[in-house]
Order: C-alpha cells, then sequence, then structure tokens
C-alpha cells in the first residue's frame, strides 16, 4: 500500500499536448468525474501556461492546478518567462521544477533549477523536483549518483516550509515519452534510496514521491503498489481522457 494520506497522487503533465480548447474540455470532463475519485486520488493538473488560468477558473477548486515551469524572478525584461509570484496569483499550488525536457531540451543547469526551487517555495508554491538519469548514465550503473547530484543541488540546506509537502518525482530519462517503462523492481530501488536520502536532507518531512515515465492504464498498478511509489506523473497518457480515466479508476480503490 502506498497511498499518501490515503489517495493516490496522480499528477497530470499535458506538456504542449493540449490547445486551450483542448485543455478546457479535459477539465471539465474531469470536473465532472470529481466526486467518483476524490476519496482515494489527488489529482492534479499542469495545463500550458496559456491555459492554467482558465483551467484554474474552470475547476473552481474541485482539483489542484500547477504549472510545468516557472522562473525565479518576480517581474522584469525576461521575455517568454513567468513568475512563480505570478503562478501563485492566478490560483495555482504546484509547479513542476527540473522536468527532463527542461534540463536536456531547454539546457536548464542544476543552479536555475535550484533557483526555481526557491523562488516556488517563496511563493507559496508546492514544488514537485523531477530528477532521473540518461540512458547512458543507467548503462554505466550511475542512476543513484546522478539522482543524488540531482537532489542535492536542488535542496541540500533548504529549510522546507512545515505547510508544503516535499514532492520528488523519479523520471528516467530514457523512459519518458518513449514507451520503455522502468521495471517496477528497479525504480522501487531508486524510490527508496530517494526516500532515505530525502530524510537525511530534509528532517521532519515525509517525503512523497512519484514515479513517471511511459506510464499506461495498464502498468500503473505495477507502481503503485511498491512501498515507496505514493503516485505518478504521466504525460502522454493524461493528455487523453479516456486513458487519463482509466488510469484515474485503476486508483479508485
Ligand atoms: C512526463 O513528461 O513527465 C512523462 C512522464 O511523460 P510520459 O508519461 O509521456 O512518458
Amino acid at each position: 500500500m502506498s497511498k499518501f494520506n490515503n489517495q493516490y497522487y496522480l499528477f497530470a503533465n499535458w506538456k504542449m499536448y493540449l490547445d486551450l480548447d483542448e485543455s478546457m474540455a479535459m477539465s471539465s470532463a474531469l470536473k465532472k468525474e470529481v466526486k467518483s475519485f476524490q476519496d482515494s486520488v489527488k489529482m492534479v493538473l499542469f495545463p500550458s501556461a496559456l491555459a492554467m488560468d482558465p483551467v484554474i477558473k474552470d475547476v473552481g477548486g474541485a482539483l489542484d492546478v500547477g504549472a510545468q515551469n516557472v522562473y525565479w524572478v518576480e517581474k522584469g525584461g525576461y521575455t517568454g518567462e513567468v513568475s512563480a509570484t505570478m503562478v501563485k496569483a492566478v490560483g495555482a499550488d504546484y509547479c513542476l521544477i527540473g522536468h527532463s525536457e527542461r534540463r536536456h531540451l531547454f539546457g536548464e543547469t542544476e543552479h536555475q533549477t535550484r533557483q526555481k526551487i526557491e523562488a516556488a517555495l517563496a511563493a507559496g508554491l508546492t514544488p514537485v523536483l523531477c530528477v532521473g538519469e540518461k540512458a547512458e548514465e543507467k548503462k554505466d550503473g550511475k542512476t543513484l549518483i546522478i539522482v543524488e547530484e540531482q537532489i542535492r543541488a536542488a535542496l541540500d540546506g533548504l529549510l522546507w516550509p512545515k505547510d508544503r509537502e516535499l514532492i520528488v518525482a523519479y523520471e528516467p530519462v530514457w523512459a519518458i515519452g518513449t514507451g520503455l517503462a522502468c521495471d517496477p523492481i528497479e525504480a522501487e530501488q531508486v524510490h527508496g534510496y530517494i526516500h532515505s536520502l530525502l530524510q537525511k536532507l530534509i528532517s521532519g518531512t515525509i517525503p512523497v514521491l512519484l514515479y513517471g515515465g511511459s506510464v499506461r492504464p495498464n502498468n500503473v498498478v505495477d507502481y503503485l503498489k511498491q512501498t515507496h511509489i505514493n503516485g505518478v506523473l504521466v504525460g502522454g497518457a493524461s493528455a487523453k481522457i479516456d486513458s487519463w480515466m482509466e488510469i484515474v479508476k485503476v486508483c479508485t480503490v
């Protein structure tokens, strides 16, 4: 049983898959189903920056919403960026930080990830730190080294606010969007390692750990039955109502 506070955490990263109309169609469809899953599922939606505000208004508090990325400066000449304070001001409560697409497609550094975590906490958001190794790093047996480096760079020495959950998603880069989901037993070993590391780094807070990378309705249970996996961060399968609701139903127990 890996529920956290009696709920499985199901986080939907819609990436740049859904335009505004499609995002609204998804949020409206999910809103209608909330009663059927809210006792056993904590769902957070991560729409595009464009859709965040209308989705928040549409769900009206029935579901949580977060940003896919934030910038650490509050306001200024930073073309194309949206700050953590701006995200909080429209009513979002979460943000993804250090997603592998930010790190590897957009060159986000460990230092920038750290600045984003600090800005998110200062703005009142709950950051969801994403970590994971590339295929060649896995092949070289470096998974735990990479994951530890990323976690230490982002979190070491931080005073975690008492009112904020400490959420880390282990998302092997080679598993994201590829259909090559990580073996659940191997994922559990990494999550167990992350759990002990976090307890050393940030005392007094029980971490919430998510697995991400090619999660589908037919494999989600294999992850959620692992001791240290409290939920999943899902990309592709969260952006279609049928596959997402299938995942939700499997977790509604
Ligand atoms: C993600 O982008 O966080 C992700 C896990 O993607 P996918 O589910 O498509 O592999």
